[in-house]
């Protein structure tokens, strides 16, 4: 019952159309990634997914149920939020609970309520009832957190804060689970760490979750299929390898991975290949241009050939072409040229391995491409 539909979505706020027919269909157990740069809507969609905002127009259904008049409390959504928004002066154990005793707080009659409420001011009043320990302390186990479960939250590290924020929406047993930016407040070695964490949480339990990131390698390294977001739009859907190796605009080579974006000119077909040009540099492509006349090649930095002096390729295969170096970065396993072709700067990425040369600035080195990975858009 985890899958999420949202059909036509706007979301105004005044004159302000922040969101602009939204399409989404995420099926039960996917974990998908809402992906774009500060501004473009991706927080308002998951808001509006929540019940924490309501859409100007659309429909959202979280299973088959439309969701328009279910209150957020009763969505059956998880929240992650980037600032964890933990209670500081609880303990992990009653941070966790915490989310428990309100659900039954919304279920009970009005003496029972009052129970709960002596026992969430004073958890010393009152014992936490068995079934709420037992789940509380098996989601705790289940993030690594039970030894921790009687410190304070502001005691804890980022990460662990996160994992407390994390247990809390998990307890509840949500349908859908959805984290904004939930990593982006800790350092660059606990956010890798905590990417693997969170993502084998997530199929173990086969939780639908969504996930809102501006940082294009969070996305491809967790998601099963990212909506690239631009100015209230989602502008491509699709897995990870769709989105690096068939980007649908120039917008979206840019956003996802590094790309070379050079305007193009059209000139015929031969056997099955496009011949193209930018500057005085002539390629060919195994793509068809959409628009002939406006046409943009892209190419990624790792697909592009330094030549050795004597070394050849296949004229049929590879376009080859010259260029100058204006800089070598040497970066271990990898070094990245920028290269003067034509009158455009041009990145390559090469890979290195003890023994090669690594090309000077002011040398002139032959460059080659397959056909295959000279993309036009
Ligand atoms: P970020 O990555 O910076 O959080 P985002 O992609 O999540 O950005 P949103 O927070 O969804 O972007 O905002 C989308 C647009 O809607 C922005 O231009 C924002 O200023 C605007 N916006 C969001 N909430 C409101 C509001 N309550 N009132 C007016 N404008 C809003």
């Amino acid at each position: 019952m985890g899958s999420v539909k949202i059909n036509n979505m706007t979301k105004s706020f005044g004159d302000f159309t922040a969101l602009h027919e939204i399409n989404l269909d995420i099926q039960e157990g996917e974990f998908f990634a809402l992906l774009g740069p500060s501004g473009c809507g991706k927080t308002t969609t998951m808001r509006c997914i929540a019940g924490f905002e309501q859409p100007t127009t659309g429909q959202i259904l979280i299973g088959d149920k439309e969701v328009a008049k279910v209150p957020a409390n009763k969505r059956n959504c998880g929240m992650v939020f980037q600032s964890y928004a933990l209670f500081p002066h609880m303990n992990v154990f009653d941070n966790v609970a915490y989310s428990l005793n309100i659900r039954e707080l919304n279920k009970s009659n009005f003496f029972k309520k009052l129970g709960i409420y002596v026992r969430i001011l004073n958890s010393k009043i009152g014992k936490t009832p068995k079934s709420i320990e037992k789940k509380v302390m098996e989601i705790l186990e289940y993030v690594e957190l039970s030894k921790h479960a009687h410190r304070l939250t502001s005691e804890l590290s980022g990460g662990q804060q996160q994992r407390v924020a994390l247990a809390r929406a998990l307890v509840m047993e949500p349908a859908v689970l959805l984290m904004d930016e939930p990593l982006s407040n800790l350092d660059q070695k606990l956010r890798h760490s905590m990417r693997n964490t969170i993502r084998s949480i997530q199929q173990d339990l086969g939780i639908t979750t969504i996930f809102v990131t501006h940082d294009q390698e969070e996305a491809m390294s967790m998601a099963d299929r990212i909506a690239v977001m631009d100015q209230g739009r989602i502008i491509q859907i699709g897995t990870p390898t769709d989105l690096y190796s068939n980007p649908s605009t120039p917008f979206i080579a840019n956003f996802v991975g590094t790309s070379n974006i050079f305007i193009g000119e059209y000139l015929g077909e031969e056997n099955g290949l496009s011949t193209i040009k930018f500057d005085e540099v002539v390629l060919r492509s195994s793509h068809e241009p959409k628009n002939k006349s406006e046409i943009h090649i892209v190419i990624r930095p790792e697909h592009i050939r330094v030549l050795e002096e004597n070394e050849n390729v296949d004229p049929q295969q590879y376009s080859v072409f010259e260029g100058i170096v204006e800089m070598s970065t040497y970066l271990g396993p990898t070094v990245r040229y920028d290269l003067k072709v034509g009158n455009q700067l041009m990145i390559v990425d090469t890979t290195y391995s003890s023994g090669s040369n690594i090309y000077q600035e002011g040398k002139s080195v032959r460059l080659a491409i397959e056909n295959e990975r000279v993309l036009l858009i």
